[in-house]
């Protein structure tokens, strides 16, 4: 089956209604459905890097960082790829929430990044099947009248407020 129409399958089983969109009803929608909790993390990332996505495995809890040096409505596309990553159920990397919170620590998360960003040996055709969605969310979006959501980012500032008591503090 072609790519699209396998996305779109998947999309329609999430069960959302796109009439209500915003990026923080679609964020608590999947993790409502994947019984995750979900953490979105503006960083300023490598140029080149859009997000990365980290699961933990000793709680759930899916950490999806997008690279703040680009325009709000970039990082919509970001947050939805790393999303629709999780939707198709691709794997990606992961560490325990103490891990995380000691590479926080000695501020080593481009490492971290480029690790997720590997994935498995999949990655191509994963990375053809998140962005496909990715945009079928945004014209499912689009389609409802729902552009000007399009544009804002979800954010969780109680993620943030962990990461700094972790030791980390933004830049
Ligand atoms: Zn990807």
């Amino acid at each position: 089956m072609d790519v699209r129409l396998r996305m779109l399958e998947r999309l329609k089983e999430l069960g959302f209604d796109f009439n209500q969109f915003s990026m923080d009803d679609f964020v608590a929608h999947v993790a409502e459905q994947l019984e995750r909790e979900i953490r979105l993390i503006g960083w300023e990332m490598p140029q080149g890097m859009y997000g990365a996505w980290i699961s933990i495995d000793d709680v759930a809890h899916e950490y999806v960082f997008y690279n703040t040096i680009y325009s709000r409505h970039q990082q919509v596309n970001s947050q939805l790829h790393e999303l629709c990553h999780m939707i198709c159920g691709h794997p990606t990397l992961k560490i325990s929430r103490t891990r995380l919170g000691e590479l926080l620590d000695r501020g080593d998360l481009d490492t971290v990044f480029e690790k997720a960003l590997l994935r498995s040996p999949e990655t191509c055709q994963e990375e053809v099947e998140a962005e496909t969605m990715a945009i079928l969310v945004q014209e499912s979006a689009a389609n409802c009248n729902r552009l000007k959501q399009l544009m804002v980012p979800s954010t969780n500032e109680h993620s943030l407020r962990y990461l700094e008591k972790v030791g980390f503090a933004r830049v």
